[in-house]
């Protein structure tokens, strides 16, 4: 395992609004480290997901039918997958109809209870370590994480990076509608825009993506988990 002896189990949590660079900065993290990468966002958007495709809408129901779905992932951050009930939906939880429904999803507090005890099931479960990224990892999820860090960056910064990245097929007025309402709607059930105690941040406006994963790199302490 590059970088870490091998005695050490390391988990880095970080949160953060979107746009704010939390995905290739969490993968880049755990690349780097040799340790597992687990996108919570990716668990909210599959289980939103599952409720489009049934057509759900009763809070209670989508709560009771998250609860029994069963769902893997693949936690290399060189190549993360998340199947729910056996799809694979790693390309199809990426959809604007997916972004534009999950906050309603992930603000049912009977899907997130459920989320979160798989969350902490599988940071117990990571061998060597693990760096998990969302919105409530450093309060909620990993409140005892050897790192705790929250990513945050200029909202023009932030919807200007997601723009990149979905390109001409979604235009400006959607782009800011997925990252400024959807970080409004979201940060009524976690406290994401603020640092709790202990929690570093780092503004990653005017940093690359390799100066961010070297600031989070140089947070791991020298002998944690040992
Ligand atoms: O990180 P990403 O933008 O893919 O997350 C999708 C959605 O999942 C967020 O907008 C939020 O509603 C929800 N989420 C959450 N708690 C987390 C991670 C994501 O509520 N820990």
């Amino acid at each position: 395992m590059p970088g870490l002896p091998v005695t050490e189990r390391l988990v880095i949590a970080i949160d953060g609004p979107s746009g704010s660079g939390k995905s290739s900065t969490s993968r880049g993290v755990a690349d780097r480290l040799g340790l597992a990468y687990l996108d919570t966002g990716a668990m909210y958007r599959a289980a939103t997901w599952l409720v489009l495709h049934h057509g759900l809408t009763d809070p209670d129901v989508v709560a009771s039918r998250v609860a029994a779905a069963a769902m893997d992932f693949v936690t290399d951050p060189s190549a993360p997958t998340i199947s729910i009930d056996g799809t694979d939906v790693t390309e199809a939880i990426r959809a604007p109809e997916v972004s534009r429904a999950v906050s309603s999803v992930a603000t049912n507090l009977a899907v997130r209870q459920d989320l979160v005890a798989r969350q902490q099931a599988i940071v117990a479960a990571a061998e060597h370590g693990i760096v998990v990224e969302g919105r409530d990892i450093t309060t909620v999820v990993a409140p005892d994480a050897d790192v705790r860090v929250l990513l945050v960056a200029d909202p023009a910064a932030r919807v200007a990076r997601r723009q990149a990245e979905l390109g001409d097929r979604v235009d400006h007025a959607a782009v800011t509608d997925q990252v400024i309402r959807r970080d409004r709607d979201d940060s009524t059930v976690a406290a994401f825009t603020e640092a709790a105690p202990g929690v570093t941040v780092v503004d990653s406006t005017e940093l690359s993506l390799e100066q961010v994963i070297d600031v989070i790199c140089g947070l791991v302490p020298e002998h944690s988990g040992a």
